[in-house]
């Protein structure tokens, strides 16, 4: 059985101050649903001090993206061992955003997943296509690329650490979801794609998110769908209510 997971991206949302205020509210709404993994993913300035108010909480905190190098000469870089120091279990490597606006490549990208991994920090790898390569039946072929391009070499016991998020860039911030069955259908691609390369036993434990304008209203139905293990939640995750309804609601799988 593969627990759910909701995971909220913050992305450049939130000073320290105002993070922590959500996450008092969030923890004063009641007890955390034990049958969801919560995931907060805050801007670099606001992790320690949100570790230090989550610390006695079930909630586990991610960060946005991390250097694939370890120390040194690299101005504005953040290493694995800094996040490790402030309580960050997860990392969010290939974010579309971080694709589109900082020219992230899948060099980096497998470079970023292997540092992740060799030093116990969980890696949410995000794949997806644009609206064109939709509009032209090109999606599949454009997400397997992307598995095959930076997993494909992972050893078997590494590609079971990885939690694989499909998020369409045009449903990002956008309003616009993906319909449960598109969802669905993408993440049966992505299950099957891991089967052929890691066998039967591993793609059944990879849990894989839906990511795209996921909010209260249409959770249930994209929950409901037997590939999709969790989401991955942008603007929705950004108000204590709406963060603990998708907890609650991702957790009745
Ligand atoms: C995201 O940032 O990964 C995301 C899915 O954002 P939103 O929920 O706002 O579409």
């Amino acid at each position: 059985m593969r627990k759910p997971l909701i995971a909220g991206n913050w992305k450049m949302n939130h000073s320290p101050s105002k993070a922590i205020e959500v996450v008092k509210d969030l923890l004063n709404k009641g007890p955390i649903p034990e049958d969801v993994d919560p995931i907060l993913i805050p801007s670099f300035p606001s992790l320690y001090p949100l570790y230090q108010e989550l610390k006695d909480s079930k909630i586990q905190l991610g960060a946005q993206t991390m250097s694939f190098e370890d120390a040194g000469a690299f101005t504005g870089e953040v290493s694995w061992d800094m996040l490790v120091d402030v309580g960050v279990k997860y990392v969010l490597i290939g974010h579309s955003e971080r694709r589109q606006y900082y020219h992230e490549n899948n060099p980096e990208i497998i470079k970023k997943l292997g540092k992740a991994i060799e030093n116990q920090l969980i890696p949410i790898l995000c794949v997806g296509e644009s609206l064109q390569e939709r509009e032209n039946g090109r999606a599949t072929t454009k997400v397997e690329g992307q598995l095959h391009r930076v997993l494909k070499g992972l050893k078997p016991e590494d590609m079971e650490k990885v939690i694989i998020a499909y998020e369409p860039i045009w449903a990002i911030g956008t309003g616009k979801t993906a319909s449960p069955e598109d969802a669905e259908e993408m993440a049966q691609v992505i299950r099957h794609w891991v089967q052929e390369i890691f066998g039967e036993e591993i793609a059944q434990k990879v849990r894989i998110l839906y990511g795209g304008s996921v909010k209260p209203e249409n959770i249930k139905e994209i929950m409901e769908k037997e590939n999709i293990d969790g989401a991955l939640v942008g603007g929705a995750s950004l108000k204590a209510d709406d963060f603990y309804t998708l907890l609650e609601l991702g957790g009745q799988k």
